[in-house]
């Protein structure tokens, strides 16, 4: 196996379901990739691990090769062989493993959604540690995200670390509390848990179902910093409401967990480089963005009778979480207001997805309004650069990365003010806001009323008051949303919970 060399700076490991751009369903294949980067520009070694998947884009992995090594792992009683294979992505070393198991594990056409997730996903959290103790490796951190991921943390200290996998201390991120994987208590056991130990109300018994563990709640007893994406949300999910069963299991480690808001990798996201746009532009050069509003309007078949129509955007997974009703209504209200509405989106539920095919069809021949009902990265792009405004209109958001994205491209966001919206998207006209913070629009209420009050507040600006437009589009796009402070803050905690453990092994 490749060695890791010795170098100043922290040893960071990520294991993880998602790596943008070769395995992204959502934020957080965006976070493993530019976090990652961000740590590495910081001078710290930083590797990642993610399942070999059959649906990658094997076109963004640069020397892709495989290791002459077999690395064998339990699951269920006995050992399976994994091919490891090593590539580049992103300037990243990132290890794939690619189990032998007949369940072919990775090798189904998609990442998630599959009956069998725990299984793939605890099997794929053993190999990995699997790989980095058969490698020899002695990562200072160990970063695990999401549920899918979040077994490393018990394995870590139950299996790995008495082996001899011992110098990392482990850092769970959750990117999403409403996803917490959980599954009857006896599945544990097949990646080699102790269900009868873990399965306890102080380690991975689920809050509310208690013959049923959770990966999630795993993750946050058994590591040693905890983190999900932004400060709002990290206090959303302390309360009742917000915790979706995990508040209390969160406020009894609340010392070891915080939010810290997402960057965005903005080399990938850069207005002035972006190859997927018709013309480049950067915020003294506006005359870009209006070709791009020209062109796509063009492209989709849309009115240009009017240049100074409004044009609102909208990219995002159609699930509930993204206030999907919120979404419908504000194509109607944007017909109304007399502006256009551009919908980017796709949704895993059925029923979903069927009612926004009858509105895309509905609208199929409108001058003013087009919903394209897939996932396509370089329209995504396109969107951001073409639109005026961007809407969000969500339940609730742990960070959300379209607003930031949409600010980069001098897109306005309209946004709930919850989670990492909250922390990020600050009204025009709040008063308690200084100025120069103020970046776009803001509604409280998950309801229609509020959706229109915001809407008509921005038509309104937009229309009537072309040059404060033009300014805050500039103010927005020069926002720093790099990932910079963010790793900056993630590279202090994992520096004090290095530092602490050091302290306390010391003889
Ligand atoms: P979530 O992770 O909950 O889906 P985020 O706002 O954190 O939401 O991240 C969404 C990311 O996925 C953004 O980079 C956005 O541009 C992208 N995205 C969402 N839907 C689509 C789509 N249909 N096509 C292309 N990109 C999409």
């Amino acid at each position: 196996l490749t060695s890791s060399p010795t170098r100043p700076g922290l040893y960071v490991i990520h294991i993880a379901a998602e790596m943008a751009p070769v395995a992204k369903v959502g934020g957080l294949g965006d976070v493993v990739a530019g976090l990652g980067k961000a740590l590495q520009k910081r001078g710290h070694l930083v590797e990642i691990v993610l399942p070999k998947y059959d649906c990658m884009q094997y076109d963004r992995i640069r020397d892709l090769r495989v290791l002459d090594v077999v690395v064998e792992s339990y699951f269920d009683g006995q050992l399976f062989k994994n091919k490891i294979w090593v590539g580049t992505v992103e300037g990243l070393p990132v290890y794939f493993i690619e189990p032998h198991h007949p369940n072919k594990f990775f090798w189904r056409g998609e990442f998630y959604g599959e009956h069998d997730d725990f299984k793939r996903f605890s099997f794929f959290s053993r190999a990995a540690l699997e790989l980095l103790l058969q490698a020899g490796k002695k990562p200072d951190i160990i970063h695990c995200h999401d549920w899918q991921t979040a077994f490393v943390a018990p394995l870590y200290w139950d299996l790995y670390a008495p082996k001899g996998l011992n110098s990392a201390r482990i850092c769970f991120t959750c990117h999403n509390f409403e996803y917490q994987g959980t599954a009857p208590a006896a599945e544990l056991a097949s990646c080699g848990l102790d269900v009868h130990q873990l399965n306890r109300p102080d380690r991975m018994q689920d809050n509310s179902a208690h013959d049923r563990v959770n990966p999630v709640k795993g993750g946050v007893v058994f590591s040693n910093i905890v983190t999900t994406v932004s400060p709002t949300y990290a206090q959303e999910v302390r309360t009742a409401e917000g915790g979706k069963g995990l508040h209390s299991t969160l406020n009894f480690h609340s010392k070891k967990f915080i939010g810290i808001l997402n960057g965005i990798d903005t080399d990938a996201w850069n207005p002035a480089t972006d190859t997927f746009l018709e013309v480049q532009y950067t915020a003294n050069d506006l005359q870009g963005k209006a070709e791009n509003k020209e062109a796509m309007r063009r492209h989709l078949g849309l009115s240009s009778a009017d240049v100074r129509k409004p044009l609102l955007g909208c990219i995002t997974r159609l699930v509930p979480q993204k206030g999907v009703h919120l979404i419908r209504h504000a194509i109607y209200r944007t017909l109304e207001l007399g502006g256009q509405f551009v919908l980017l989106g796709s949704s895993p539920v059925p029923h979903i997805q069927r009612e926004f095919e009858s509105i895309a069809h509905q609208f199929q021949n409108h001058d003013d309004i087009r919903l394209i009902l897939k996932y396509d990265e370089s329209l995504s792009h396109y969107i951001y650069a073409a639109s005026d405004m961007l809407i969000i209109p969500s339940i609730f958001e742990p960070c959300g990365l379209t607003q930031l994205i949409a600010m980069r491209y001098g897109s306005v966001p309209i946004a709930r003010k919850t989670g990492g919206l909250n922390d990020s998207v600050f009204d025009i006209d709040d008063d308690t806001i200084p100025l120069q913070f103020r970046n776009g629009f803001t509604f409280l209420n998950p309801d229609e009323q509020s959706v229109n009050n915001a809407l008509e507040r921005a038509f309104n600006l937009y229309k009537n008051n072309p040059e404060k437009w033009q300014q805050l589009v500039q103010n927005d796009m020069n926002i720093d949303f790099s990932w910079d402070s963010s790793a900056a803050h993630y590279e202090e905690l994992y520096a004090k919970s290095v530092a602490r453990a050091r302290a306390t092994n010391r003889p």
